[in-house]
């Protein structure tokens, strides 16, 4: 049985104090309520307070990023023995934001998700095609690249740590949601691709979250999927009444 998984992306949103207000929303909101997992990935210089904030609560903590070497000479990079010493659980690999913004590449997004697991971190993997590979009929060979190129060369164990996020880019902060049926039909190709990869148990046992433009409205719906096993939010993860409606929507 897969436990649902609803993660916040805050992107680069929230300074310390916002972070520490809208955490303890949260956790007003949420503290007792264990039917889903439930991550926020808040930008780097805010984990330690949402660390603090997070001792002793179900809500997990992400970063948004990691460094594949655990140390040495790359200005402005942060490694993974850095964000487990902050008491960090989860890392978002692979968004599509850093493919398009930060030149990552399937290759680089392999190399973050094994320094990730070195480090005992557990990686929400990105994948998903932009709107001219939807429109061009390369959805599945796309997602399939990303799928197959991000978590190359894993053991049967390692994945089992990991989490997959389909983010269609087209629906990413533009409103545009993708349907239930698209996305369903996207992560059943996912969960096939990964039974290729891993076998049918590994496949099965996988979660397998859906991002763009989820809100409360559309939560319920897309949860309900077979295949969708929660969902990775941006925008609607940067307010306590949105972000708290999409996991009490979540179909468990
Ligand atoms: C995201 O950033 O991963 C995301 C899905 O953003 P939004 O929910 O704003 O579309």
């Amino acid at each position: 049985m897969r436990k649902k998984i609803i993660a916040g992306n805050w992107k680069m949103f929230k300074t310390v104090q916002e972070t520490e207000q809208l955490i303890t929303g949260l956790k007003r909101e949420l503290s007792d309520y264990t039917k889903v997992e439930v991550v926020v990935c808040p930008p780097f210089v805010n984990l330690p307070v949402a660390a603090d904030c997070l001792v002793d609560n179900t809500i997990k903590l992400g970063a948004q990023n990691i460094f594949w070497e655990q140390e040495g000479a790359f200005t402005g990079e942060i490694s993974g023995p850095m964000l487990k010493a902050v008491g960090v659980d989860y890392v978002i690999v692979g968004h599509s934001e850093r493919r398009q913004y930060f030149h990552e590449t399937n290759e680089t997004v392999n190399k973050r998700v094994k320094a990730a697991l070195k480090n005992g971190l557990l990686p929400i993997v990105c994948v998903g095609e932009n709107l001219a590979e939807r429109e061009g009929g390369k959805t599945f060979d796309v997602v399939n690249d990303h799928v197959t190129g991000s978590l190359a060369g894993l053991t049967t164990e390692e994945m089992q740590k990991i989490v997959v996020a389909y983010e269609p880019v087209w629906a990413i902060g533009t409103g545009k949601t993708a349907t239930s049926a698209q996305a369903q039909e996207v992560h059943k190709f996912i969960r096939e691709t990964l039974a290729k990869m891993f076998g049918q148990p590994v496949a099965d046992a996988t979660r397998i979250q859906y991002g763009g433009s989820v809100k409360p409205e559309n939560a319920a719906e897309l949860t309900a999927q077979p295949d969708i096993d929660g969902a990775l939010v941006g925008g609607a993860s940067l307010k306590v009444e949105s972000f708290v409606g999409i996991v009490k929507n979540t179909k468990v």
